[in-house]
């Protein structure tokens, strides 16, 4: 069969291997056939030698850890054959640490967690993977053009579970939600805070492309000023740029008892100028909250396909700008100037 792969730490080894061996039983129960895989900043990292590690024993790595499928088979019974499904990415280390021990992997205090595509197990982007049950997320029927999004809004559901459960620590009425970085993540992020009914505000660089309307979609308000300039402080703010500049600024935007969730991640290496004693003054006099969020667990993963479900299909369709046939896939893992998810597609 058909695998995407890379030599991990050997930038731009990616290939697809015609002779891949069938996923070994010792994966999991649930046969799975390929619908689909999204592509990230992560996956790019690994191409270009930067991140990733095979499995133990092996030089490659099957890549991909955003997927969508359609059970052959599970002789567990837990699924049905034609079920819709998305494998989890992250599986718990072994020693376990306390929070995998309790299936908060997503909270791995110790590192030698693994992930699927990523770190020590096969990825999703082969026409055929296995996965144990509990690792085995079901999606609506419907989703069958979307449901590859689940990953990146499995992300975005632990992100909001955070950021509810910090808010409840007093008395909490959010109304406004900045989010900045208008990628999949950000747009994610987003409408799941319009499904909580909040006023949802949208900051990015860019002036046109697909950006500004997915933002209207969701009945948001896309802004392109600096946060300085933006004309209201935000209750809530899910930072997904990574841009230093931008960390710092939504620090101190943030209204009276404000929490910002970091979910972007920078690169590092660049210094600025920043007045920490106001910073401090800002989020001990205002009761703020400031915290970085990562992966998901099971439950954010169940909370994520009930969050797609009830969503618009026709927006989260627009999110994926492009579908590319898995025998084109050196298109798909070259970016495009108005790129917002890009999917390889496996032909059924
Ligand atoms: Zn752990």
């Amino acid at each position: 069969m058909r695998a995407v792969t890379v030599k991990p730490g050997v930038a731009n080894s990616l290939n697809l291997v015609e002779d891949q061996p069938e996923p070994a039983a010792e994966e999991g129960s649930v046969l799975v056939e390929a619908l689909a895989v999204g592509i990230c900043g992560t996956d790019h990292e690994i191409i270009a030698g930067e991140y990733g590690e095979a499995p133990p024993g092996r030089d490659h790595l099957v890549i991909g850890h955003e997927s969508l499928g359609r059970v052959i088979e599970d002789p567990s019974g837990t699924m049905q054959p034609g079920d819709l499904v998305a494998g989890i990415v992250r599986h718990p280390d072994p020693v376990p640490c306390p929070n995998c021990a309790v299936g908060e992997w997503d909270m791995c205090r110790n590192g030698q967690y693994t992930e699927h595509g990523i770190k020590a197990l096969p990825g999703f982007a082969r026409d055929r993977w296995r996965i144990e049950p509990q690792f085995a997320v079901a999606l609506d029927p419907a989703l069958a053009q979307v449901g590859v999004l689940l990953e990146p809004t499995s992300v975005v559901a632990k992100a909001w579970d955070h950021i509810e459960r910090i808010g409840h620590r007093a008395e909490w009425q959010p109304q406004t939600v900045l989010v900045t970085g208008a990628g999949p993540i950000g747009l994610l992020a987003a409408l799941l805070a319009t499904q909580r009914g909040l006023t949802v505000h949208v900051l990015d660089r860019n002036t046109d492309g697909p950006k500004p309307e997915l933002v209207a979609g969701l009945g948001a308000t896309y802004h392109t000023v600096t946060v300085n300039d933006l004309p209201f402080e935000p209750d809530v703010v899910i930072e997904c740029t990574g841009a230093p500049t931008v960390v710092l600024d939504v620090m101190c935007k943030a209204g009276p008892t404000g929490i910002v969730c970091l979910a972007g991640v920078s690169s590092g290496g660049r210094t600025i100028n920043f007045d920490a004693g106001a910073l401090n003054r800002e989020l001990v006099l205002e009761n703020n909250v400031v915290f970085g969020s990562v992966n998901a667990n099971r439950r954010h993963w169940d909370m994520a396909a009930q969050a797609l479900a009830g969503a618009d299909q026709v927006w989260l369709e627009s999110l994926i700008t492009r579908r590319v046939p898995v025998n084109r896939y050196a298109d798909a893992y070259t970016p495009g100037p108005d790129d917002i998810k890009v999917v390889l597609e496996f032909a059924s």
